[in-house]
């Protein structure tokens, strides 16, 4: 099968491009290589996939030339669209930055697949969706209506844009909400990236709400996991799909958003724990209140996934956290 990822130069599209390849599909992977973060970790994830069926372009998603010529060229069965501009705080002070890559740039990707006759769409949205003062757990079919962030938005409104071209172009289209991701080749603008440096450098770590906020922190093999699970489930063109005109659709192309998550949230503090475990070192804490625009807790009601997929996160924070540890010492030689 010959897929689409956009964000292959990305920490999850990296390792999507990865086991792709390695169940033998073709890939050809996006990016535009920004500098949100260090440029020459983006390369060194490209340079791992370096393989006789992986392909990269760099291109922009928002870009309205090259997105439809790359479509209409290489005419992909699948799409998996993991490219975005990721992080909440960085949404405040550059807010176009979020409009171009996330709402023109998840348009291009819907018009490409809409006019390419790509078999489904993948997408990520985030828990980020979810807002402030949740019960818990956070489930797909809570209301979503109160963004915290321009981040947030744009990934909601990612679900809506999709939702749209499902049922008006019979694009089956699937949204994974994802839970705090983590692991090798994991962001450097990530809690887990950030303190794990600064201890190796002997410097101290803002522990913010005095380490008492809980993350459902998702191991990034099991997300890349869920994301192949579905593309065994994906439903096979329907000849009685119709198109929604005047009157609703009686059958139109499937439209689903799931979260993907550990389920199981686990306090800063403990994070934290397992870190200086995996390191061997003890972290300089500056204790910190609640940041203004953060939640308490987030937490994954993943039954969906499970019932449409069958899939159960495996890692535990204490591994997941080792194995991030294990890479960053090689990587950087620290
Ligand atoms: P990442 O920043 O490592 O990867 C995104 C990639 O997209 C980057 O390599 C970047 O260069 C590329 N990109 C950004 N804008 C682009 C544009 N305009 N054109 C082409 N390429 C562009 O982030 P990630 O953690 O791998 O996230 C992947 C997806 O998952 C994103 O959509 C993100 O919003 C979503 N997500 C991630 C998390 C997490 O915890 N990592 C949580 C929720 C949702």
């Amino acid at each position: 099968m010959k897929f689409l990822v956009t964000g292959a130069a990305g920490f999850i599209g990296y390792h999507v491009c990865d086991r792709l390849l390695k169940a033998g599909h073709q890939v050809v992977g996006i990016d535009n290589l920004n500098d949100y973060y260090d440029v020459s970790l983006k390369q060194a994830r490209l340079d791992l996939l370096s393989s006789p069926d992986f392909t990269f372009h760099k291109i922009d998603l928002a870009d309205r030339v090259a997105m439809p010529a790359l479509f209409a060229e290489e005419k992909f069965d699948r799409v998996i669209h993991l490219a975005a501009q990721a992080g909440v705080r960085y949404s405040l002070e550059n807010p176009h930055v979020y409009a171009d890559a996330n709402l023109i740039g998840h348009l291009n990707v819907l018009e490409g697949c809409r006019h390419n006759k790509v078999q489904h769409l993948l997408y990520a949205s985030s828990s980020s969706v979810y807002g402030l003062n949740r019960k818990m757990p956070f489930s797909t079919d809570d209301p979503v209506d109160h963004p915290v962030s321009l981040y947030a938005a744009t990934k909601k409104a990612n679900e809506l844009m999709a939702h749209t071209y499902s049922h008006l172009y019979n694009l089956p289209t699937t949204g994974l909400r994802f839970f705090t991701v983590y692991g090798p080749w994991g962001r450097p603008d990530m809690a887990l990236f950030k303190f794990t440096k600064a201890m190796l450098e002997g410097k101290s770590i803002d522990v913010y709400n005095y380490g008492k906020m809980k993350r459902d922190f998702t191991y990034v093999d099991d997300i890349v996991e869920a994301i192949i699970r579905m593309q065994d489930v994906i439903p096979q063109p329907n000849p009685e799909w119709t198109v929604e005109t005047g009157s609703p659709a009686t059958s139109s192309a499937p439209y689903h958003v799931y979260n993907i998550g550990n389920s199981a949230p686990v306090e800063l503090m403990d994070y934290i724990t397992a870190l200086e475990e995996a390191l061997g070192i003890e972290a300089k804490k500056n204790m910190m209140p609640l940041q203004a625009g953060d939640v308490l807790e987030t937490s994954a009601d993943t039954k969906p996934l499970f019932e449409v997929c069958g899939f159960k996160p495996q890692t535990s924070v204490k591994d997941g956290v080792k194995n991030f540890v294990d890479w960053y010492r090689g990587y950087y030689n620290k």
